[in-house]
């Protein structure tokens, strides 16, 4: 395939990573630590040894499977859960530690919740400006008039909840949380509330909103795509620990575990033995410099090489030349995710353009037509 090809085949059908395109806005001081943070609930273990700093300024995902976490490090770092270990320190002053615990309305923290939790009988501007109604009544008024600016609502400012779209709650929502400037926002599952259509739009407007902010924010999600679309850096978690963190291209890239990798992207893995400088795999032989790393330590051993849909290309084949057979087919619109099932009985997801059509049951041989090095892990 060339890689004019490819290229259209990749652009047409990958989900939005890293699409935000503005600078580095973050200013390399610390604001928030985690220090060996542990959460243990009797013999349950909720978050284990967390350790993670965060940059002023910056959006951080925490991202992992149902039960991995999450929410209890959210809640932790708010102060609405006491850690049994370590340290919860917000811009240099330990807030929280296994002992002793600051209270969550002096953290200087905002949250915004997953319903966005509007007071209906409030109007927007009421809304808005219920955490700084101590303020003096002028400053009151001109942060409102800076928020509802930031988040484009300055015509809706008298309007009830009631008469605004999920879209509008969530920006005033995000506002009022914004309002009493925060050190840190936390957003628990912030898109869930949203139909999937808007959800996809508010992803880049919720960005944007927070980094003209300048707020630090800390985003909680399983979704994998949403966090690699708004995310500066993402924190991948499972079962309490902290797997991975880096940006979005790094840690997608460039799985560490075998966990990382198949959590991110529909990962598949392809056996193969490393032969000196090659590989023989499944399908055809590689060379071991189209892997992400030495693997001179395995000469002769098995490895499970990391192939993702847009790494592959199945080609109509006969049945003796043929990989596999095509066992699965997903269309999505602009494109068809196969599933074909090797000799093996691995199967390999391969992704086309809507146009290139095949039937269940028929015989393909799959071709890698992956352009960046291949992450590899040593088979289990
Ligand atoms: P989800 O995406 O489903 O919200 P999560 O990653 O946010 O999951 P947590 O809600 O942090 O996960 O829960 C982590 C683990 O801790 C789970 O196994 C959960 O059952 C357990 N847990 C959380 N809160 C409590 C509690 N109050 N008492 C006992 N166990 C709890």
């Amino acid at each position: 395939m060339s890689g004019q090809k490819l290229d259209q085949r990749v652009r047409t059908n990958q989900p939005a990573i890293g699409w935000h395109t503005d600078e580095e806005t973050t200013t390399g001081e610390t604001v928030l630590e985690l220090d060996g943070l542990t959460r243990e609930y009797g013999i349950e273990t909720a978050v284990e040894e967390f350790s993670l700093s965060v940059d002023r300024g910056e959006l951080l995902t925490l991202l992992g499977p149902s039960g991995c976490g999450k929410t209890t490090t959210l809640r932790m770092i708010a102060g609405l859960e006491q850690p049994t270990g370590g340290e919860v320190r917000i811009a240099g002053e330990t807030v929280a530690d296994g002992s002793s615990a600051v209270p969550p309305e002096e953290r200087n923290v905002g949250l915004v919740f997953q319903e966005f939790a509007l007071f209906p009988h409030l109007t927007v501007g009421e809304n808005i400006t219920f955490g700084i109604d101590d303020w003096e009544s002028e400053e009151q008024q001109q942060r409102l008039d800076e928020l509802l600016a930031l988040v484009d609502l300055d015509e809706h400012r008298d309007k009830y909840p009631e008469a605004l779209s999920g879209g509008q709650q969530q920006r005033v929502a995000l506002a009022r949380s914004l309002a009493p400037e925060p050190d840190i926002l936390l957003l628990d599952e912030p898109f869930s509330n949203l139909d999937v259509r808007l959800r996809i739009d508010m992803r880049q407007e919720v960005r944007r909103i927070l980094k003209e902010a300048g707020v630090t924010a800390i985003s909680v999600t399983h979704d994998q795509e949403e966090a690699l679309s708004i995310s500066d850096r993402v924190a991948i978690m499972n079962d309490g620990h902290l797997e991975q963190v880096g940006k979005p291209e790094l840690v997608f890239e460039n799985p560490e575990s075998r966990f990382v990798a198949s959590f991110l992207g529909r990962a598949s893995f392809l056996t193969g033995r490393v032969r000196g400088d090659t590989v023989e795999t499944e399908l055809e032989q590689l060379e071991t410099a189209q892997l992400n790393g030495p693997v001179d330590a395995y000469d002769g051993a098995q490895i499970d090489i990391l192939v993702r849909p847009d790494d592959l290309e199945a080609l109509p084949a006969n049945e003796t030349m043929a990989d596999g057979e095509i066992v699965h087919r997903q269309y999505n619109g602009p494109n068809f995710v196969y599933g074909v099932e090797l000799e093996g009985e691995t199967t390999l997801r391969c992704l086309h353009n809507h146009v290139e059509t095949f039937e269940h049951g028929q015989p393909v041989s799959i071709s890698i037509t992956a352009d960046h090095e291949l992450a590899w892990y040593p088979t289990e």
